[in-house]
């Protein structure tokens, strides 16, 4: 009797702690004071954009958008929003009697400050802060940007909700009207960012591994209001359940990819890459790879294999990441690059 009460009693804990560790694994809070963003509203939580679009002038809210919100373009199949915004543009809720906003900047979940650019002259992001997050899938990484200052250190950790900065309008393209924070949710492309950076560019790098081509940002928004609905979520699910692929690209294999390394559960079928001659990337519109497997197809370079069918250029829809059109695209300059990065093979 006692063995059995003191087996269901151990029993119970194991349940009830395995229950404690999944809850709410990331611990997300939104990063200012403004949370119009579950309302009904949405013109309340995004600072809009100057856009002008065959010589009409507006202010659209949903230019402060993640995703495809600007740079309209005519196409065939209508008006297609050519530009990635790769986070969203809050809204400040409070300014001083001169128009600057007083709004403070917090953490969106608990992590430690990996980089702080206090030179708002070395990056469009302005004054920028980027906090690394171990929520148990690989470092992720969330960058607040165009603040005024930043109110902590590199090395140090922070909690969800912590004040970290104070909103601002510094950086290109902003100005104290439209004074906003930029928030993004990064996956890091590459460790070895700066022997990448050298081969394409003459410019310096300010910005260590954190310069913002290195990062690519997911859909924070939807995250947000996922996260609501279902606390539990893990950036994994996240992606299955929001990104929908929409071109795949095979890379010749050339040892082991550092991308699954970080990001173990990018990798599928992974008991077959002893044999395999190439690498198969699966990537949403945005760019964020969504899975990779090994396949016995033999390449000499990077090419698409596969791409979701559009009556319209697919650089309209990818960055211009790949170009053609219906069901035959290739990987266009920027395109591989990005492959590049993405697969170390540099
Ligand atoms: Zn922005």
């Amino acid at each position: 009797m006692y063995g059995v009460s003191r087996f269901l009693l151990l029993a119970f804990f194991s349940l009830a702690s395995a229950a404690i560790l999944k809850a709410d694994p990331l611990g997300l809070v939104l990063p200012t004071k403004n949370t119009a963003i579950f309302s009904s509203d949405p013109s309340k939580f995004y600072m809009y954009t100057n856009r002008n679009f065959e010589g009409v002038n507006s202010k659209p809210w949903e230019g402060g958008t993640y995703g495809f919100s600007r740079n309209g373009k005519r196409t065939s199949i209508g008006i297609v929003n050519t530009r990635l915004h790769e986070g969203i543009d809050i809204k400040p809720v409070s300014r001083d009697s001169s128009g600057n906003p007083l709004d403070s900047v917090r953490a969106i979940s608990r992590g430690t400050v990996v980089y702080v650019n206090s030179t708002s002259s070395h990056s469009n992001y302005g004054k920028y802060i980027v906090v690394h997050h171990d929520w148990g899938d690989g470092p992720f990484f969330s960058l607040y940007a165009h603040l005024s200052s930043a109110s902590i250190k590199t090395g140090q950790k922070v909690n969800a909700g912590d004040t970290i900065a104070k909103m601002g309008y510094t950086g290109a393209g902003i100005d104290r009207t439209r004074a906003h924070v930029h928030v993004e949710l990064n996956m890091l492309m590459s460790d070895r960012f700066q022997s990448w950076y050298d081969r394409h560019f003459t410019s310096k790098n300010n910005h260590g591994i954190f310069n913002g081509f290195n990062l690519s940002g997911l859909d924070i928004a939807a995250l947000f209001k996922m996260h609501k609905a279902n606390p539990n979520i893990s950036i994994p699910e996240f992606l299955a359940n929001h990104e929908e692929p929409y071109y795949k690209v095979g890379v010749p294999k050339n040892g082991k990819l550092d991308i699954i390394r970080r990001y173990p559960w990018l990798g599928r079928n992974m008991n077959k890459a002893l044999g395999a001659k190439s690498w198969e990337f699966t990537f949403a519109r945005n760019g964020i790879p969504l899975s990779v497997s090994p396949s016995s197809k033999s390449l000499k370079y990077p090419a698409v294999t596969w791409v979701k069918s559009m009556q319209t250029n697919h650089s309209y829809m990818t960055v211009s990441r790949i170009s053609g059109t219906g069901s035959s695209a290739s990987l266009t300059a920027s395109g591989s690059r990005y492959i590049q990065l993405i697969s170390e093979g540099f």
